[in-house]
């Protein structure tokens, strides 16, 4: 029987920045993945470097944190990123008259946000819409997923965090009021295996809520899924977004030698086995066109969806749902001390995420060391499997 001070259960980009937090702590830390590492929300989604442009005009708080993270993650993960930056294209009316009010909202929350003269804007980028009447330019970028979050997962397993893929969590034991264990059983085996520890961090992203289910409990998470294509080569090598409030088919990314646009919205029972809805492909394509000339005219290369851990319950399609970062001390809530959940958020604030949960978990743990991952340049990638 083996003891941890925290086991953490889900391999997302939250899991990865909730390890490494832990352990540069100086926390012995056991992580929980039931398939490959990423291989959830985190290994499907846009690949934005959110400079928090996009949610300027909605909420300050949530956009002045994106760009606080965005500001770190170049600072210590600057290979897993490209550096693009991002036009924000007014092609209509709503877009034309938004355009002040999103530039100063952009200032507002400290993100650099600049008109500039459309001509300008086709210099660097050609094939934005014809119908382009104004351009504002931000500081947004690509960001390589699975590379971030690997980052994260060296930098945890180099600081002693033991990461087991493949492997679910099956049951969180709970006595007099609090977590004594996890079990796990390694699905390439199937054998099951109990570990002690002092406190249990959920990071089951859309699947939260089923992990909490273990202990018996209750968290509210809506998943939201989203659709995405890609088309082969890059129509831009800026992030190009739509400039209105946000809604569907808004933004097209580049991503390696590809090109993707989305996303859609509509709340899902089951984040799993997500498909694309081929209405969601066709509102894609049609949508990137009014962006980028000829997007769909680029051949075909895949779609896919995936589900948003959205805090909080909805009936409708979760829109209304705030992007923001929800910590949930079971503790308080519930009665069950030392479990915690950590939801919402975005991959631009996996970092911010670890912290904010890693805090209460020290708190409660009785360690006094403040957050540190901030500081330092994270391991290359490839650590991970050089390790032993
Ligand atoms: C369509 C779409 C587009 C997006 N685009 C962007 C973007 O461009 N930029 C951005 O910053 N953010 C974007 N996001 C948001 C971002 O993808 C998510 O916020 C983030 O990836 C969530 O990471 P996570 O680690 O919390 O969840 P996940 O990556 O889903 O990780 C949770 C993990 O828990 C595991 N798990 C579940 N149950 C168990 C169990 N019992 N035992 C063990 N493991 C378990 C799952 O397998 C999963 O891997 C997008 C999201 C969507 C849906």
């Amino acid at each position: 029987m083996d003891y941890f001070d925290v086991a953490i259960i889900g391999g997302g980009g939250t899991g990865a920045a909730t390890a490494y937090d832990l352990a540069l702590r100086g926390l012995s830390v056991i992580l929980f993945e039931r398939g490959e590492l990423t291989s959830g929300t985190t290994g499907r989604h846009h690949g934005q470097l959110h400079s928090g442009a996009r949610y300027a005009l909605g909420d300050h708080r949530i956009a002045r944190e994106c760009m606080a993270e965005t500001l770190i993650l170049r600072r210590i993960a600057a290979d897993a990123l490209e550096f693009n930056q991002g036009l924000f294209l007014a092609v209509d009316d709503e877009g034309e008259s938004l355009t002040d009010e999103f530039v100063e909202a952009c200032r507002a929350a400290d993100i650099p946000a600049t008109e500039v003269p459309v001509a300008r804007a086709r210099e660097w980028e050609p094939r934005i819409s014809g119908a382009t009447r104004r351009a504002v330019l931000v500081p947004d970028g690509t960001i390589d997923a699975y590379r971030l979050a690997m980052r994260f997962f060296a930098s945890a397993a180099s600081r002693g965090a033991v990461i087991r893929n493949y492997t679910q969590a099956s049951g969180i034991e709970v006595t007099g009021g609090a977590v004594r264990a996890v079990a796990a059983r390694s699905l390439r085996d199937g054998t099951e295996t109990r570990y002690e520890c002092g406190a249990v961090v959920n990071a089951g992203g859309p699947w939260a809520d089923r992990v909490a289910a273990l202990a018996g409990l209750e968290v509210p998470v809506t998943p939201a899924a989203g659709t995405m294509v890609a088309v082969e080569g890059r129509v831009a090598n800026m992030v190009i977004s739509r400039l209105r409030r946000p809604s569907d088919g808004d933004i097209v990314v580049p991503q390696r030698r590809l090109s993707i646009v989305g996303s859609t919205q509509r709340k899902v029972e089951d984040p799993d086995g997500l498909r694309p809805l081929p209405e969601e492909i066709e509102l894609l394509l049609a949508s990137a066109d009014e962006l980028v000339t000829g997007f769909s005219a680029q051949p075909f290369r895949a779609a896919w969806a995936a589900a948003r851990p959205l805090a909080g319950r909805s009936s409708e399609e979760g829109r209304e749902i705030s992007r923001d970062i929800a910590i949930v001390d079971h503790g308080k809530s519930d009665g069950v001390r030392g479990f915690f959940s950590v939801l919402g958020g975005k991959a631009t604030t996996l970092r911010r995420m670890g912290e904010l949960v890693s805090d209460q978990v020290a708190a409660f743990l009785g360690k006094a060391e403040p957050c540190r991952t901030a500081k330092f340049d994270l391991a290359p990638y490839a650590d991970y499997w050089r390790l032993p």
